[in-house]
């Protein structure tokens, strides 16, 4: 499509035809991030330099992008990267792409542990594990925010462990990586107790797959995002059951839940635990914070 143009003219060409299936908002940020990866072009050089031609290699790369971007093709597997919690990940179609309101999940234990109490001179050691680790975004990012801490992730899916293992190496955090089926009871004896559990796990119940986003249901691992229609809280029970041997005193719960299922999720924590329900930055019913009575 572009052929002998200017920084200029493709930036608008790109823009325009994303704007086509994005909003004008997520148009100019995935033209920005494509620019700046693929091309090298950050916003300021368009205004400085509108006029200067681009090369026909990164030409033909943009048209690439932009092809499989139309295809609904999220843009953070066409590069294979993705932000969170201001580190870079890589990501491919074996894990979730980390979402915003995951980080807000891994805040909110910060929020709890990162004080004096458990800093380094205290000498306490936390433990930590997250289930369904996937790129190993939350792992990585509690390990490298609590110092004084052991951190354990899981996954069924080696393809995402793979990813998971390759991130903690990038961004140097030394993440203990197990693979199992946390669904199997028979599994957790691999797992020691444990101060802080955290998880995002799958929580969509398979009958909405039909009004979820094509760039969703297409290019995400199922396994990552959907629960049957008849076990929608599986991953929630499971842990509460794991918690009852493997929890250590004082220790606490941090788990993202679907937004329409607040009352069912906080339910089955409730009987033996305290437990907070907290929005997320859209509003949304998201998190559970829970405390041993
Ligand atoms: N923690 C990552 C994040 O927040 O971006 C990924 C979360 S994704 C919603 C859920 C993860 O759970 C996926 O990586 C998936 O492979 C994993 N998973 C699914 N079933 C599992 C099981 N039975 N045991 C362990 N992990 C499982
Ligand atoms: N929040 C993700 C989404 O909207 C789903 C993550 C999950 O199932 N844990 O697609």
């Amino acid at each position: 499509m572009f052929a002998l143009m200017t920084n200029k003219e493709i930036y608008r060409q790109f823009l325009h035809q994303l704007e086509q299936i994005y909003s004008s908002l997520e148009a100019m940020t995935i033209t920005d991030w494509t620019f700046e990866t693929v091309a090298g072009v950050k916003r300021s050089d368009l205004i400085k330099n509108p006029d200067q031609v681009v090369e026909n290699k990164i030409i033909l790369q943009l048209n690439s992008c932009l092809t499989e971007l139309m295809q609904h093709k999220p843009i953070q597997y066409i590069l294979g990267e993705a932000w969170f919690f201001k580190m870079k990940f890589k990501v491919n179609d074996q894990v979730l792409i980390p979402r915003p309101e995951t980080e807000e999940l891994v805040q909110l234990v910060l929020d709890d542990y990162n004080n004096k109490k458990y800093s380094q001179e205290s000498g306490k050691i936390l433990s930590i594990l997250d289930i369904g680790t996937g790129s190993g975004c939350i792992a990585i990012a509690l390990k490298n925010n609590l110092t004084n801490s052991v951190v354990h992730a899981t996954d069924v899916s080696e393809g995402a462990l793979e990813i998971a293992k390759e991130n903690a190496l990038n961004l140097k955090a030394e993440i203990n990586f197990i693979s199992l089926d946390f669904l199997n009871e028979n599994s957790w004896h691999q797992l020691p107790n444990i101060d802080i559990i955290i998880s995002n796990p799958p929580y969509i119940p398979f009958e909405e797959k039909k009004i979820l986003d094509k760039n969703v249901t297409h290019y995400e691992p199922h396994q990552a995002l959907f629960v049957t229609d008849s076990s929608p809280f599986i991953f929630y029970e499971k842990i509460a059951a794991f918690c009852k041997k493997h929890l250590l005193a004082n220790g606490k719960i941090f788990v993202e839940f679907h937004e329409d299922f607040a009352i069912q999720t906080a339910a089955i924590f409730e009987v033996d635990y305290q437990v907070e329900i907290k929005k997320d930055i859209f509003g949304k019913d998201r998190m559970l914070i829970i405390n041993k009575k």
